[in-house]
């Protein structure tokens, strides 16, 4: 059998978004199963929309995703072969330069069509079975605007040969132009790849994902800290499943697993919030080290106690689905951690009952001495269950409630109204400086 090679084409036309790259991981995952190569192509044979940026973008993501290519190619480079196919097809008559009569602005007077016999082309797609496809209607297609201009479906047929491509795989809205492909292939008595047409992806409103109905690209899911391992998880899993129950699997466990026979025939949702919670996953299975080197706030540490940093993550492993939300967390809710704020009086008082003066300090004093007893380095659970029977025995002795303890200790440690619970932040402040707050907060209300 020969070797696999597959390969991921994209045109550097725009910013690529998810489904583009599900078509990547795919080539690349059917590549590695079986010890195959993976191929890369740049397809900037539009030369007016190719941009040098969005090629660098393609690249940065692959890296980013941990897809290196076995080879790299960029169709433009190829344009001499091309021009040779043009001309012999052209001498032997399968091509023809015809004069077109141009109908807009910028059209050609000239340009190289297919003298297309018609018939039905067939081709068995790995995923979808036999598809035959009538090519009468086709006409004679244009296969290149000039001799240096090939159309997209010339350079492929022509490249995916000359590159030895085993497999073509790719999204299933290029079933239609197959037939063409192969009417070329057979022309110049090239090799047929076998092809394998994945599910479409779509959107939330069950259109076809794209750039234009607001799509990301796959790096500004980088950029608000998704890690390339839950991206590629969550996209091999898009159309496709290990053939048991497994949701979260390593880039090994995909390459072993992954068999185009598993492949679905029908489209797939893209859905952030599912993609959010596997990134919550991988976010989890961090060392604290490699979750702090994931947070990037390298430059602002030097405020932030980096122990008391380490002792946030598990709080931020509990809560945050992507690394931008880790960060707003830390500078938002968890900024008490880090830096004393001043209490305010009234907001210290505010469960305060007109009826019973002086009952939140007794509750600080209660609570203060309940915190000194705790042990160093207890459990957000241990330091409820010490402090509950005292918010249960105010609340009994119908004080006004819980609140009338939790609150003024929350604020006590936080100095913030939003703050995570109190016996959160007593487990990440520490003993000590839980203590030293509610001291400061007592001692306010002595004033
Ligand atoms: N360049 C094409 C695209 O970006 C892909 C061509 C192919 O995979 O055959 O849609």
């Amino acid at each position: 059998m020969t070797p696999v090679v597959s390969r991921f084409a994209p045109s550097p036309t725009g910013l690529l978004h998810s489904g583009n790259y599900r078509t990547a991981i795919f080539a690349y995952l059917f590549a590695k199963h079986s010890g195959g190569k993976f191929i890369v192509r740049i397809e900037d044979t539009d030369a007016a929309r190719s941009k040098p940026e969005y090629e660098k973008n393609i690249f940065e993501a692959l890296v980013w995703l941990d897809l290196p290519a076995d080879e790299t190619y960029r169709q433009s480079d190829h344009r001499a072969r091309h021009r040779e196919l043009l001309e012999k097809l052209i001498v032997e008559d399968v091509a023809y330069v015809s004069k077109e009569a141009p109908q807009a602005p910028g059209d050609r007077a000239e340009v190289i069509r297919f003298r297309n016999q018609g018939g039905v082309i067939a081709f068995t797609d790995v995923i979808r079975g036999s598809i035959a496809t009538d090519v009468t209607d086709l006409g004679d297609f244009i296969i290149a605007r000039s001799l240096d201009e090939p159309v997209f479906h010339f350079a492929v047929a022509v490249d995916d040969a000359d590159e030895g491509v085993t497999h073509v795989i790719r999204g299933a809205d290029h079933i239609s132009n197959t037939a063409r492909q192969i009417l070329i292939q057979r022309a110049l008595n090239l090799p047929e790849p076998r092809y394998a047409h994945l599910p479409l992806i779509l959107d939330k409103a069950h259109k076809k994902l794209s750039k234009r109905t607001g799509a990301k690209a796959l790096t500004e899911y980088r950029d608000i800290g998704v890690l390339p391992e839950a991206f590629l998880n969550y996209l091999a899993l898009l159309g496709w499943n290990p053939g048991d129950d497994r949701e979260y699997l390593s880039r090994d466990e995909l390459i072993k697993a992954f068999d185009l026979s598993r492949v679905q025939k029908g489209s797939a949702v893209f859905d952030e919030v599912k993609l959010f919670s596997v990134n919550q996953h991988w976010m989890r299975k961090l060392s604290v080290d490699d979750f702090i080197a994931h947070l990037n706030v390298g430059r602002t540490t030097s405020y932030m106690d980096s122990e008391m940093l380490r002792r946030a993550v598990p709080l931020l492993k509990e809560r945050a689905h992507t690394f931008s939300e880790a960060r707003e967390m830390l500078f938002g809710e968890l900024s008490c951690l880090f830096a004393k704020t001043s209490l305010d009086h009234t907001l210290l008082l505010v469960k305060e009952l007109p009826e019973r003066p002086g009952m939140t300090k007794r509750a600080l004093e209660a609570l203060s001495a309940a915190l000194q007893a705790l042990p160093e380095g207890v459990s957000a659970e241990a330091v409820k269950e010490a402090l509950m029977p005292l918010a249960d025995l105010e609340e009994a002795k119908g004080k006004g409630g819980r609140g009338a303890l939790l609150w003024p200790l929350r604020y006590a440690l936080s100095g913030r109204e939003r703050s995570p619970d109190p016996f959160t932040l007593v487990s990440i402040l520490g003993h000590a400086e839980a203590v030293s707050r509610v001291q400061t907060a007592i001692a306010i209300l002595e004033k």
